[in-house]
């Protein structure tokens, strides 16, 4: 299996969740080993995809460099593992990504609109080889060694809307596009209330997020799936395991994780050399497989 970029540029316009002022991203292919590159377009500051850049991690993964930051990106990356894209340059002409409608759909979208093509270098991914934990109380993200490359995630909230949700996601991209992509990211009306007090997450509403109040969800046209908050947390581990600068091979489990969390386990991984080995999908037959079947 081999590396892949987009085939054509493409553009997209949306408006920037903490912001609500309107960001213009641009896609363009980039040659094989180039990885996946944010730059900020009004600056003229590249921001590579690596744990070191990532600059905040408390409402989303927020990537910076000299100064210049981008935030909210987490959906956009996930889009761009899970469509199988190695190698791309992202521009945005402002501090954080577009929001679209919460989720990843519209960046799988832009993915399929700009066509995809295959490169000619293989194809790299990260087995894990050993276990490696991050645990906060009785949260936890892991990632364990495993012959295919699966999500397994659970959450609890005390809240009748959410309660108890797990999911175990088979990486493909089909099921991606079918399970995860649509799945939009959540906020409570008090915290929503407290981060406008903060001048954040000015341009949220219920076009671009699942509200809840104590009871039940604002959104007039409901949930896209019963279990919709838990399908989302499996959209941002992606986005945020993309920083490990391959897709992997493995099992990703988590208990209430949180970007935090997965930005420590990034870290964790990378920096024990034991717990990981980088391959090339045409080394062997058997990964080259499991390879195609995943990220395909
Ligand atoms: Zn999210």
């Amino acid at each position: 299996m081999k590396q892949r970029t987009i085939k054509n540029p493409i553009e997209l316009v949306g408006i920037g969740l903490h912001s609500g002022n309107p960001v213009r991203m641009s896609l363009k292919p980039a040659k094989e080993d180039y990885g996946i590159v944010f730059v900020r377009e009004d600056l003229g500051v590249a921001i590579p995809i690596t744990p070191e850049n990532v600059v905040d991690t408390r409402l989303a993964t927020v990537i910076g460099k000299e100064g210049a930051i981008i935030s909210t990106i987490e959906h956009f990356l996930s889009a761009a593992i899970a469509m199988g894209i190695d190698n791309l340059e992202v521009g945005i002409d402002g501090d954080e990504a577009p929001v679209m409608d919460g989720s990843a759909a519209s960046f799988c979208l832009l993915f399929e609109e700009a066509g995809i093509v295959e490169q000619n270098k293989a194809k790299k991914a990260i087995v894990i080889t050993k276990p490696i934990e991050i645990r906060d109380g009785n949260k936890f993200v892991r990632l364990l060694p495993a012959k295919s490359s699966e999500i397994m995630f659970e959450i609890k909230f005390e809240h009748p809307a959410i309660r108890e949700q797990k999911y175990l996601f088979q990486f493909t991209r089909e099921n991606y596009v079918k399970e995860i992509a649509r799945a939009r990211t959540f906020g409570f009306l008090k915290e929503v209330n407290y981060l406008r007090s903060i001048g954040k997450g000015i341009g949220g509403s219920l076009e671009n997020a699942v509200v809840l109040d104590e009871k039940r969800v604002l959104n007039p046209e409901g949930l896209r799936f019963a279990d919709e908050f838990v399908r989302h947390k499996i959209l941002d581990a992606i986005g945020d395991m993309a920083f490990l600068g391959a897709p992997f091979l493995g099992r990703y489990e988590s208990f209430a994780g949180s970007h935090h969390l997965n930005h420590l386990l990034a870290k964790a991984l990378l920096a024990d050399k034991e717990a990981y080995k980088i391959v090339e999908s045409e080394s062997e037959k058997e990964l080259d497989r499991e390879m195609e079947k995943a990220f395909a």
